[in-house]
């Protein structure tokens, strides 16, 4: 039988004769990615699938009503965790909206800049986002990490 190349693990495999065009090997971690991609695909392209699964999340959490809070309770770091990044969620989702919405803004001469999202108190940082972030241009950084106070930074196209 031919041996194909996976998609994650970028390893040989020889795919199930019952399914021939196989993408992944039958490694756990590479069919979890596969799993993964192919819902996340149904979500963003199918809305009765994706209208079905807030449904059935919806009613899981009004047959066990405190679940959420007592896991909350049980582990505070995984809370914060969730915190911290939904608050990065929500301000990548301000500066998206604002990006599209505002003309204040050339973003088609800025392009090769970055659109940096933190809580950078420059003067050129005028424009503020409500939530005590600013949002300026900047040139790019360095691939080394951002500097701290920085959320987020989204390069241009
Ligand atoms: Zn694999």
């Amino acid at each position: 039988m031919d041996q194909r190349c996976c998609r994650f693990c970028h390893r040989q495999f020889e795919p199930s004769r019952f399914h021939p065009e196989q993408p992944a090997c039958s490694d756990p971690p590479c069919q979890q990615q596969r799993r993964t991609q192919s819902r996340n695909l149904k979500l963003a392209v199918d809305t009765e699938y994706r209208q079905i699964c807030r449904d059935s999340a919806r009613k899981w959490r009004a047959n066990n009503p405190g679940y959420w809070k007592r896991y909350r309770d049980a582990k505070p770091d995984s809370a914060q965790r969730n915190r911290t990044r939904q608050r990065q969620r929500d301000l990548r989702q301000r500066v998206a909206a604002l990006a599209n919405n505002n003309s204040a803004l050339d973003l088609k001469s800025s392009v090769g800049s970055s659109l940096v999202v933190g809580s950078c108190r420059r003067r050129s940082c005028q424009q503020q986002l409500g939530c005590g972030a600013s949002l300026c241009l900047a040139k790019p950084y360095p691939k080394t990490a951002p500097p701290r106070g920085i959320l987020q930074t989204t390069s241009l196209w």
